[in-house]
């Protein structure tokens, strides 16, 4: 033991010395001049005697105050300088993989150190850690990764949770897990962090633990709706009727479907008021215009508008842009690009900020532009508290990010660009008063704003549950809903049961809620189950090139574009790809299509014509690669050869297997004379999305449709369906050797007589279980 200290002791002197020569450089001096200003520097003492003094602590602080860059470093040095020599082994978690890369480098970056010295990173599929690395910033997910293996986290001294105020469901389910060890490991510091929040909650859920507060300097922000924005454009806006409705809807939000009826009002208040606004500006005319406040897409025009007023005629300061998502950014970027004030190089320097851009995009974010250059960046709400950019002035904030939400009731997710809280907004607004007084554009009217939850809900309310019982399995936590009782915010139990019963249904576990070999696949595959079904029963049965497809265009915004003023052209332009009765296999052909025309002529005029957004097509592409990577590392796929592909081309096994995926997903078509009607166990009668396929049909030979996804708007609506058989839904569709699932079929089947003889699906069902049996083994 003897021996080890000793080393332990010099190696931390060898630290000690190289970080006094470094502070004592010019640029470390810098450094150390820059973090000494930080608020967050001044209550080191504090901070550090909190974390001596008890198990847990908790802190808050502005954004930009320091505590992510600081407070890892503080304990860090703490330890260094103790007697016993660095024994620490600290590890902050971030939400995201982009700010666990992005923070590290910067802290090795303010240490003097390269990265894997004595800061680390860890991040799916990538990483830097060295010998001596005794700070390691990760995922979330890659924590709860390591808990498989090291339920005890042994030889780990702190952890640190980051930004634990976006309540993301990783973070809770990371929160659960480590209240229940503390008490096994009584030397484990548990320190957590975040922005702004309601930190009594953290406090009362971990025993009354401390919370130090970092006082922080915020300069003013004007701030500007869309009203005053449209005013200073010389246009007014005025207010119509269902504004004035907002107090009858914020008493909805008692009831259960009210969010999502309280969102799609704000929506449609919005364009009315659009609307009834007089536009006459050049670059607000166009009918087109108006349909950007479709709530996918928000006003480029206006955007563009603005940032160029800035660029020409305000003080200089970066602009920082809240946008939805990366395709978002992307056509933006493209649409300034073009601009030729916004486009020019020379005068204006735009970047975009999210969660999947490369480093040297990233580095340039942090840079100060040239002289007379003004740096322009588009963000995800990843630029709202998780990474800081000094020198913005000037906020743009649409007033929306993409969010999963979920209504237990329905049992229906959706993947949408929300309304964001009234503290988001309010995050989003300070970012323009770092250094000076700025300015914030909110691209909505202050009625919308005032109609906006005041805090967002946790991820772990609002999310469908399935993948997070998969893991809380995995890591054999025990019972599910106990494990989930004990959670920061539980979860309805309505919730937990319809996950707990769909992963039943789906065969990912078993009636003891044991994982089974398909669940245990599953966790290893990061998206939702039934994605992940479809390429593990297209890796078993050579088939796996529309496949790819398939699950990519599920994860991706809808590649098929409905421009408002354009509908018929462009329905007229997606039913060039049916003939299959299914919306997947008319996306597997627009993709092969688009294939063939990128190969001479990149595929943009191709995406043009038919309709097609070019950006999903490429991230249906890249998301092909990535899933070929994951299928390859679980050992499902050998990438050196191609058998993976031999049963490509056949058209019912591909219906196949996305029943297999989309099970319990199903609803029955039943046949009147002209046309017919479709029903689900659930739901009774639904309708079908105008853009699917299948609407424009008046015969579908098949009995059966799965679907992707319903949502509830008025009537219950299905996106994106595939036409299946009898046969297809006996093999492929849910376990039929369970009860449950049999009598979701026979009800079903209530509405429609079950054509087959008893003797045949009894065939059937044998060969099922033989299946089952196969890819359970
Ligand atoms: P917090 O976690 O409290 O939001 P941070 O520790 O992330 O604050 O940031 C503290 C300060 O360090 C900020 O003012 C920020 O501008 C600066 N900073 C952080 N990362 C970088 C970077 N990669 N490059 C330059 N400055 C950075
Ligand atoms: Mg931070």
């Amino acid at each position: 033991k003897t021996v080890v200290e000793k080393i332990v002791r010099r190696i931390s002197l060898q630290m000690r010395d190289q970080q006094q020569a470094w502070q004592e450089s010019p640029e470390g001096r810098r450094m150390l001049e820059f973090r000494s200003n930080l608020p967050a520097y001044k209550e080191k003492e504090a901070i550090l005697s909190a974390i001596s003094k008890n198990q847990v602590i908790i802190i808050s602080g502005e954004t930009g105050c320091g505590k992510t860059t600081q407070i890892p470093q503080f304990i860090l040095e703490s330890e260094i300088e103790s007697v016993h020599g660095a024994a620490c082994n600290i590890i902050c978690t971030q939400p995201r993989r982009i700010s666990a890369m992005s923070v590290s480098e910067r802290v090795a970056f303010e240490r003097g150190e390269k990265l894997g010295e004595s800061v680390g990173y860890r991040v799916r599929l990538e990483g830097m850690k060295g010998r001596d690395t005794h700070l390691l910033f990760c995922t979330t997910g890659i924590l709860l990764r390591r808990l498989l293996a090291d339920r005890n986290l042994k030889g780990v001294t702190h952890v640190i949770v980051d930004e634990i105020h976006e309540r993301g469901m990783n973070e809770d389910f990371l929160l659960i897990i480590l209240k229940d060890l503390l008490p096994h490991r009584p030397k484990l510091k548990l320190i957590l962090m975040s922005a702004t929040l309601d930190a009594e909650l953290f406090s009362l859920y971990f025993n009354g633990a401390p919370i130090v507060n970092i006082p922080g300097l915020t300069h003013p922000v004007r701030t500007l709706f869309l009203e005053n924005i449209l005013e200073m454009t010389g246009y007014r806006l005025t207010p119509c009727n269902q504004v004035d409705d907002y107090g009858q809807e914020r008493s909805w939000k008692m009831n259960k479907q009210a969010p999502r009826k309280r969102k799609s009002q704000i929506a449609s208040a919005v364009e009315d008021a659009i609307r009834s606004a007089d536009f006459k500006d050049y670059s607000l005319q166009t009918q087109e215009s108006l349909s950007c406040w479709n709530p996918d897409c928000f006003g480029f025009n206006l955007i563009e508008y603005i940032l160029c007023n800035i660029c020409e005629n305000e003080r200089p300061g970066a602009v920082l842009v809240f946008m939805t998502g990366w395709d978002d950014i992307s056509s933006l970027k493209e649409k300034l690009q073009a601009h030729a004030v916004l486009g020019d190089s020379k005068r204006v320097l735009l970047l975009a900020c999210h969660g999947s851009m490369a480093s040297s995009e990233q580095k340039l974010i942090f840079e100060e532009p040239e002289y007379g250059v003004r740096k322009i960046v588009l963000a995800t709400n990843i630029a709202e508290t998780s990474i800081t950019i000094n020198d913005v002035v000037f906020v743009l904030d649409c007033g929306k990010a993409k969010e999963t939400s979920y209504d237990a009731l329905n049992n229906t997710p959706c993947l949408l660009p929300t309304w964001i809280s009234k503290a988001s907004a309010r995050q989003r607004r300070g970012r323009a008063g770092r250094v000076q007084p700025g300015e914030c554009y909110h691209l909505y009217p202050r009625c919308v704003y005032d109609a906006f939850a005041e805090y967002q809900l946790p991820e772990i309310l609002r999310t469908p549950l399935q993948s997070l019982c998969l893991q809380i399995k995995s890591l054999r936590l025990g019972s599910i809903s106990d494990f989930l009782s004990r959670a920061l915010q539980s979860p309805e139990i309505l919730a937990v049961q319809n996950a707990v019963e769909y992963l039943k249904i789906i065969g990912a576990l078993d009636e003891n809620e044991n994982l089974t070999i398909l669940g245990r696949y599953l966790t290893m595959l990061p998206m939702e189950p039934k994605l992940g079904k479809m390429l593990i029963l297209g890796a078993i049965f050579n088939c796996l090139d529309p496949i790819l497809t398939v699950v990519a265009g599920l994860s991706v915004r809808d590649p098929f574009l409905t421009p408002l003023d354009k509908k018929d052209l462009a329905e007229a332009a997606k039913s060039q790809f049916s003939g299959a009765y299914s919306d997947h296999l008319a996306l597997v052909r627009a993709y092969e299509g688009w294939k063939d025309a990128e190969v001479d002529l990149g595929g943009y005029d191709y995406c043009w014509k038919n309709f097609l957004s070019f950006q999903s097509m490429k991230a249906i592409d890249a998301l092909r690669r990535e899933f070929i990577g994951l299928l390859t590392d679980i050992g499902l796929v050998d990438s050196n050869t191609t058998s993976y592909n031999t049963w490509s081309y056949d058209v019912n096994l591909i219906r196949g297997i996305i029943c297999y995926g989309l099970y319990p997903g199903i609803c029955s078509v039943v046949h009147n004379e002209k046309s017919f009607a479709l029903k689900t166990m659930e739901d009774g009668q639904v309708l079908l999305y105008l853009n699917s396929v299948n609407a424009r049909e008046t015969q579908i030979p098949y009995p059966w449709l799965v679907f992707n996804e319903k949502i509830k708007v008025n009537s219950v609506f299905l996106r994106d369906s595939t036409a299946v058989s009898d046969s297809m839904v006996l093999l492929f569709g849910g376990n039929l050797s369970k009860g449950d699932a049999d009598n979701h079929l026979k009800m079903l089947g209530g509405y429609l007589e079950f054509f087959m003889e008893p003797t045949v699906v009894d065939m059937y069902q044998s060969i099922r279980r033989e299946l089952d049996d196969f890819i359970q083994s």
